[in-house]
């Protein structure tokens, strides 16, 4: 059994509306998370960071942003920096998801400029890393996997690395409702941790924290987090019902017991 306490993140995306937004987090905040047990961040869209932040006042859930650009200041329209994230209270952040990497077309090498940067500034980091579908089919999953693992933690050192998550999201298996198998989920996990060891040795290796990503539910959370090397989740569509959320939350609490 590991001493990794699982770490569950509710990825909002670009959903939810102001009033959703306050109602989810009020249901999750008056679930009262183990924190004990569990470490869990929610990450809802930007404008609604500074509002569920004074919500989450005296939880144990933390915030956390989706994104965020590794510039401190300047002329980078669109963009908001890690220093305007810790200003309204974000802990956590998300860097190289796989919809910013196939869908916005983010390259290793800013997602590694990311995960420097805030690092460099305190945050948590959970780095997203994942096969398609086509990759997975040419046998090309571990390969994929540690490429993304090696550039994106490029230059991160090794006291750096206990605040680095690494979630492990096939992107064939986001918000589609297909989910790697257990044994499949467990080899990608099992794999991203040799690199890890690799790079960092075996303690720290142990030590870090694999998140599964990938059409996670109520259903299937308790199998996957039961996997030695599975710590927890990264959930998109079953982070926006609190009961839903709740359940994954306490599939993983459970998963230590
Ligand atoms: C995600 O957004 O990281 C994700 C895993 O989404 P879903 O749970 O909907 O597959």
């Amino acid at each position: 059994m590991s001493s990794r306490k699982p770490f569950v993140g509710g990825n909002w995306k670009m959903n939810l509306h102001s009033d959703d937004v306050a109602a989810l987090t009020g249901a999750l905040v008056s679930a009262e998370v183990d924190g004990a047990k569990v470490d869990v961040a929610i990450c809802p869209a930007f404008p609604y960071l500074p509002h569920v932040h004074e919500l989450l006042d005296g939880s144990d859930i933390m915030l956390g942003a989706q994104d965020a650009y590794q510039e401190p200041d300047g002329a980078f329209t669109g963009e908001v920096s890690l220093a305007m994230l810790q200003d309204v209270g974000v802990q956590v952040v998300i860097v190289g998801h796989s919809e910013r990497r196939h869908v916005i077309a983010e390259r290793d090498e800013l997602i590694n400029a990311k995960v420097l940067a805030a690092l460099g500034t305190g945050f948590e980091v959970i780095l997203c890393v994942g096969e398609k579908i086509e990759q997975r089919e040419a046998f090309k999953t571990n390969n994929i996997n540690a490429g993304q693992v090696c550039l994106g933690l490029a230059g991160v050192s090794r006291e750096q690395m206990a605040k680095v998550t690494i979630a492990y999201e096939p992107v064939w298996a986001i918000g589609t409702g297909k989910t790697a198998t257990t044994q499949d989920a467990r080899e990608a996990h099992v794999a991203i941790r040799k690199t890890v060891a690799a790079m960092y040795g075996d303690e720290i290796a142990d030590q870090t924290r694999i998140q599964y990503g990938g059409s996670v539910k109520p259903g299937n959370a308790a199998e996957l987090f039961a996997m030695e090397d599975i710590d927890g989740g990264l959930i998109g569509g079953a982070s926006l019902k609190a009961d839903d959320f709740l359940a994954i939350v306490n599939a993983a609490a459970d998963s230590t017991a």
